[in-house]
């Protein structure tokens, strides 16, 4: 896959004012940069941020959706408000929301089904702690992930499909997997798709995420399993996140 695949997760941040700054900048910045670039926004902002972007080669994201198609859940965002919003992905079971709202693998699949009946394109996120790394668990806890969503998909519906490796140790320390950890995951997850989907496992992207800057991007993207990055703390910072996405142009 030589064009990589570059998300942002801006997380819970951003204002009116500094949207439209960053998005600004980065749009300036990406011109002639072949890289294909999702960006993955605060629900509140969607509508804000996908006027910005129309009309454009750049994809608008959210970062989670519910379970349940509408109706009395208050404080929920569904799939088809999502892509009523122009959205083409969303960020599903990032580990954060595992970690702070107690998603576990049964309802991550359910939201995963819900986006794809949106049409969306999933970004499941799977990845393992430090004391599950440390225990040597983490092609354990990974597979396992992957494989509690994939098994509730068809074919047809599991190469839709876009994972996100981010071994939760790696999020927002700066402390990013080295090219060849991260690599070695990856070639994990490639082969229990090829398992499955046979050759097909090479369009499924698979995106390393963890503490990805403008320094180490060139070196992780240069790995043959890794399609692209999920991007935190760099995608806030229009220079850092434009070189990110035109760190693939070496490979
Ligand atoms: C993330 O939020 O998914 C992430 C990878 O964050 P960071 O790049 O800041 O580690």
């Amino acid at each position: 896959m030589a064009r990589k695949l570059v998300a942002a997760n801006w997380k819970m941040n951003g204002s009116l004012a500094r949207n439209h700054d960053l998005v600004g900048k980065v749009l300036a910045g990406l011109s002639g940069v072949a890289c294909e670039v999702v960006l993955c926004v605060p629900h509140p902002y969607l509508a804000q941020v996908g006027g910005l972007l129309e009309g454009g080669a750049v994809g608008l994201g959210g970062q989670d959706l519910s379970a349940h198609d509408a109706g009395a859940y208050t404080g929920e965002v569904s799939g088809a408000m999502l892509s009523d919003l122009a959205c083409s992905h969303v960020v599903v079971g990032h580990s954060e929301r595992r970690k702070y709202h107690a998603e576990s693998d049964a309802l991550v699949l359910e939201k995963v089904q819900k986006a794809l009946q949106a049409g969306l394109v999933p970004i499941l996120c799977v990845g393992e702690s430090r004391e599950e790394r440390e225990a040597g668990e983490t092609d354990r806890v990974v597979l396992g992930q992957l494989e509690a969503v994939f098994a509730g998909l068809d074919d047809v519906a599991a190469r839709k499909m876009i994972v996100a490796y981010e071994p939760v140790w790696a999020i927002g320390t700066g402390l990013a997997a080295t090219p060849e950890m991260a690599q070695a995951v990856h070639a994990a997850i490639r082969g229990a798709l090829g398992t499955r989907l046979g050759a097909d496992a090479a369009v499924v992207p698979l995106l390393y995420g963890g503490s990805v800057n403008a320094e180490n991007a060139a070196s992780l993207f240069a790995m043959e399993d890794i399609d692209g990055a999920l991007v935190g703390g760099a995608s806030l910072d229009a220079e850092a996140f434009v070189a990110i996405c035109a760190a693939n142009a070496a490979h």
